[in-house]
């Protein structure tokens, strides 16, 4: 299992965070030993004074493939869910500013929470998803999915260019704006069309 995420793909985050809007989906993984699921408590790690949420829709691959075309995308997710791109923002601040790759900052153990898988059928209301997360009750991010740059379906055929999808794979597909950190105390709540799907109790 691998968990492959894209990043800079919603343009109010772009913006808050002042980067560039990519030409091609910008992508990086997360190793299978980042992952946390079943609600389980997310522990701050020692290596960062400034670790952020990050909320984003989640898709599970449902079968093998490569160099999917556009016609066939959609064959490759039935469900989705939301999760956690935790980032240790001062350790990705400062690999940027050197140049150097930022698995450290966002692929740290239990970097990746994901929440209980819904059919994306259900969730996928007309032509959109809408999700929102709560920080202490108090929501601090709202998706859309017609707010993204590159679609889900563009998503699964640019990142099966390079790596071989297959079965229980993760996608995170980006976030939108209203990233911010996190601190001992904190709990985490997502919500996808109405259903609340992730409690990530911050330790
Ligand atoms: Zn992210």
């Amino acid at each position: 299992m691998k968990i492959i995420c894209i990043g800079r793909n919603y343009l109010d985050h772009i913006r808050e965070l002042d980067n560039e809007v990519p030409s091609a989906p910008l992508v990086f993984l997360k190793p299978a030993t980042a992952l946390l699921v079943n609600d389980k408590a997310f522990y701050i790690p020692e290596h960062s004074k400034d670790v952020h949420y990050e909320a984003e829709i989640v898709l599970k691959i449902c079968k093998n493939g490569r160099h999917v075309k556009p016609e066939y995308a959609r064959g490759y997710y039935q469900e989705a869910t939301i999760g956690i791109d935790f980032t240790a923002r001062d350790v990705q601040q400062a690999c940027k500013a050197a140049g150097h790759p930022w698995e450290i900052a966002k692929g740290f153990d239990h970097s990746a929470p994901v929440g209980r898988f819904l059919p994306f059928d259900d969730i996928f209301i007309e032509d959109h998803i809408e999700y929102e997360l709560d920080k202490n009750g108090e929501t601090v991010q709202r998706g859309d999915s017609r707010k993204m740059i590159h679609s889900f379906d563009e998503i699964i055929c640019y990142i099966s260019r390079f790596f071989k999808l297959q079965v229980g794979d993760y996608v995170f597909t980006g976030t939108p704006a209203g990233v911010g950190p996190v601190k001992i105390g904190d709990v985490l709540t997502a919500k996808v069309a109405g259903e609340q799907v992730l409690r990530c109790p911050v330790k």
